[in-house]
């Protein structure tokens, strides 16, 4: 029997909105809304497992504009070989070809082609290479696993590729062994069906009565095998329904300016994020995409140091548009069909904000999701 253990679980898409309309885990007294991590989960999770800014672990997008670098110089020059283009650009055949660029590449990370068009998949660098859970996975930064090891502290982390079942009876097995002492549990299955989904939907309500069942059958683990515990859900977004659709490629395609010699860019679903090449694209680019022609606007230097995207190196684009909260970039290098719901909006945006949840009080300074760390870190009993 083990004295004590704390136990962190992450449920992805676990959004204020959806806490507080269901009142989610009402038996844990401590509960707040939490900014949201600017970007997506490729941003959030490694800001979660350092306490770091982006600027400083270095993961915003899966994917950048990065010709010298990228690891697809072949599939690139396949592609311009594959017409029809329309078959390979299918979804099933995108998987099947995911598959076996892992492999050839030898990613260990998380790691899907998703949309990016095939004539420009050869220029494009992908950010996620290796498994941030592993051990030095987000060097120079240290990440929770790294924290862990240096304290000795036993632990239970789960395999971000096992799925929520296999990692909810792993963490059941190791609480009734009862010999470690920190538990950080993965969940992501929410974050797909919220994305076909609006938070009233009864399978939001659904999912979220099971996660609570299973986190009540945890407990009782933890209860039968520890003298005392704490059991604190985190998430890193919400979900924002969508209200309208934007082709920004186009706008920048009807241009005229020439891919890879004016200008580069990548398509995210709520970013649109441009390098600047050659003189005179930046006055092309924005007559055609400002706050006039599509509901958003370009992040200015106070915005890009607060959301700690800063990047010196400017790897994510020299400029960044975001879209209002609602509105998709369709077709993006994500998907190229909207979904019923998005994220990746205005942090402070009500959608957009995560969620705290636990039995223990939260410490003051969780504001946002990059304080979830310092939290982990300072409930490890060593
Ligand atoms: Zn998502």
């Amino acid at each position: 029997m083990g004295t004590h253990v704390t136990i962190f679980m992450f449920i992805d898409a676990l959004g204020w909105d959806v806490v507080e309309r269901y009142g989610f885990l009402s038996d844990f007294p401590y509960r707040r809304p939490v900014s949201m991590q600017f970007g997506y989960s490729s941003t959030a999770i490694p800001t979660i497992l350092t306490g770091a800014k982006p600027s400083e672990h270095g993961h915003l997008s899966l994917f950048a504009y990065s010709p010298d670098h990228s690891p697809f110089k072949g599939l690139g020059r396949l592609g311009r070989f594959l017409r029809p283009t329309s078959f390979w650009e299918r979804g099933r055949v995108r998987n099947v070809m995911t598959r076996i660029a892992r492999k050839i590449y030898g990613f260990t990370g998380y790691f899907n082609l998703y949309s990016v068009p095939f004539n420009r998949i050869g220029l494009m660098d992908y950010m996620e290479k290796d498994d941030i859970f592993a051990e030095g996975g987000l060097t120079p930064c240290a990440n929770l696993r790294d924290v862990l090891k240096a304290k000795k502290i036993p632990y239970h982390m789960s395999d971000w590729r096992a799925s929520e079942e296999e990692n909810l009876a792993a963490a059941e097995t190791a609480l009734t062994e009862g010999k470690v002492e920190f538990m950080f549990i993965y969940t992501a299955a929410l974050d797909a069906m919220r994305h076909d989904h609006s938070p009233e939907d009864t399978e939001i309500r659904d999912k979220l009565k099971w996660y609570e069942s299973r986190i009540h059958r945890l407990m009782e683990a933890a209860k039968a095998n520890f003298g005392d515990f704490t059991f604190t859900v985190v998430s890193d977004h919400g979900m924002t329904d969508l209200t309208k659709m934007v082709d920004l490629k186009k706008a920048v395609e009807s241009t005229g300016l020439v891919f890879n010699e004016d200008y580069a860019a990548c398509y995210d679903s709520t970013l649109f994020r441009v390098h600047y090449l050659k003189d005179g694209a930046k006055d092309a680019i924005h007559k055609a995409v400002n706050e006039k022609t599509f509901p958003g606007h370009w992040l200015n230097g106070d915005e890009l140091v607060k959301y700690g995207i800063d990047f010196t190196d400017h790897r994510y684009g020299d400029e960044i548009f975001i879209v209002d909260p609602g509105v998709q970039i369709v077709p993006s290098d994500l998907c190229r069909k909207s979904l019923h719901g998005m994220h990746g909006y205005d942090p402070m945006h009500a959608n957009s904000l995560a969620a705290v949840v636990s039995t223990a009080e939260i410490p003051d300074y969780v504001h946002e999701v990059r304080d979830y760390f310092r939290m982990m870190t300072e409930r490890m009993k060593n």
